[in-house]
């Protein structure tokens, strides 16, 4: 796979408003109409050009959408004040009372939340399936299946979604397959292998910065509109609309997403090998050892590795909360929930973002108790850090105690 999303992001040019290097940034919540007939257009929907209120849209956030789409190669983008309000703008925006639609069931919790008990209350039914047997996402489709969604990595198993495939069943139905890129921008793009709309978390890699929380959909220019159409528009009306100074601090971070994205994945690749080295229980998309990884080396761009996310089994939750409680007292890491950071970031999902899948449900997944997510930072000597993390376990007994249990 080869295209240059980061190309296009750096071709983009703006000029502030007395010529400044950033675009200037609007700090309105209003806009001014020289003439009321404009007005009246627009709220008629032909907004080509106008601005009308910043719940609808924004300078700075239509210059964040345009990086966004240019990273993701879709005709256009919205932005939103965070990755679940991208998420639940879409799946309102697409289904009604009585519709239904297909899951993968390894997805982040608060999204496997949302579809599990709160689309209950407008009777949308959804079908959770093993988003790696396409057999299986084929038979849960209905006549009244208006979506298949999936992330391309999973959170937190790191399953790979064939992206491809799933899109040439969705397009059979013609129904779109809508992929949340949050673990892998740059590395995978769904929408050049046929995802129709893609959504992100922009609080992790593509910020960077652990500093905001926000989300993007990337789509055709129809959808991002009709989401935001202020009659029936699902961004519009449930009113998860970005800050704009926000998205100006967000804009400035993208433009350095190629760099950190090849460090993420380069120092997760060598904690992940050495880790499988030392005979621990060690899930990552680069190993040969894992389930996707020819179908990720097939679809990948490769100079962006496969991702900066990997899994780590300690054993169990007791040792999995000693490691992490150690390895934050040597600065090797915070023991905190989300990804992209420069430090490294170490959760166990199966108590905190995963914690809203029932207890039965995670385990036939294959979510262990011990399962510890590591979002590896940008460590400049990775392998000093790999040395301090070993160091860590062997006090703790975990790489003798997982050794001898393989
Ligand atoms: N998608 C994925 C894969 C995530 O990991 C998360 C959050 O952890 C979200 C969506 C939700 O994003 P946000 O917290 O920005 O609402």
């Amino acid at each position: 796979m080869d295209y240059k999303a980061a190309d296009s992001i750096q071709d983009l040019q703006y000029f502030g408003e007395y010529g400044g290097v950033n675009p200037s940034i609007s700090d309105s919540s209003t806009y001014t109409f020289l003439s009321a007939k404009t007005m009246f257009d627009t709220f008629e929907g032909n907004t080509e050009g106008c601005y009308l209120y910043s719940r609808h849209s924004s300078p700075s956030n239509l210059y964040l959408g345009e990086a966004l789409a240019a990273l993701e190669g879709t005709e256009s983008a919205n932005v939103t004040a965070s990755g679940m309000g991208a998420i639940t703008a879409v799946l309102l925006q697409l289904c009604s009372s009585g519709d239904h639609l297909v899951s993968s069931r390894t997805i982040y919790g608060g999204t496997y939340a949302f579809l599990k008990n709160f689309l209950k209350r407008f009777q949308i039914e959804v079908s959770f399936v093993d988003i790696t047997d396409l057999d299986a996402v084929a038979k849960a489709c209905r006549s009244n299946t208006r979506l298949i969604y999936c992330e391309s990595v999973s959170n937190p198993l790191l399953e790979v979604a064939d992206i491809s495939a799933l899109s040439k069943l969705a397009d059979k139905r013609d129904i779109p397959l809508v992929v949340d890129n949050t673990f892998s921008p740059l590395s995978v793009a769904p929408a050049r292998l046929g995802a129709h709309i893609v959504v992100h978390s922009l609080t992790k890699f593509i910020n960077g910065s652990s500093d905001t929380v926000a989300g993007a959909v990337c789509a055709d220019k129809e959808f991002c509109l009709a989401l935001k159409d202020v009659n029936s528009g699902a961004g519009m009306l449930l009113g998860s609309t970005m800050d704009s100074l926000r998205a100006a601090s967000i804009l400035k971070n993208l433009r350095t997403l190629h760099l950190r994205i090849k460090k993420h994945s380069d120092n997760a690749l060598y904690l992940a090998q050495r880790f499988e080295e030392d005979g621990l229980r060690v899930v990552y998309p680069g190993l040969p050892s894992h389930p996707g990884h020819k179908l990720f080396k097939k679809i990948m761009v490769a100079e962006y590795g496969f991702g900066g996310i990997l899994t780590l089994d300690a054993g169990s939750l007791d040792k999995a909360m000693e490691l992490m409680e150690l390895m934050q007292r040597e600065n090797l890491g915070y023991l905190a929930v989300s990804l992209g950071f420069y430090k490294t970031l170490f959760s166990t999902p199966g108590s905190s973002t995963s914690s809203e899948i029932p207890e039965a449900e995670q385990k036939s997944m294959g979510l262990t108790d011990g399962l510890i997510r590591f979002s590896v930072g940008l460590d400049n000597d990775i392998d000093r850090s790999y040395r301090r993390m070993r160091h860590c376990m062997e006090q703790l007994g975990i790489l003798a105690e997982t050794t001898a249990a393989r």
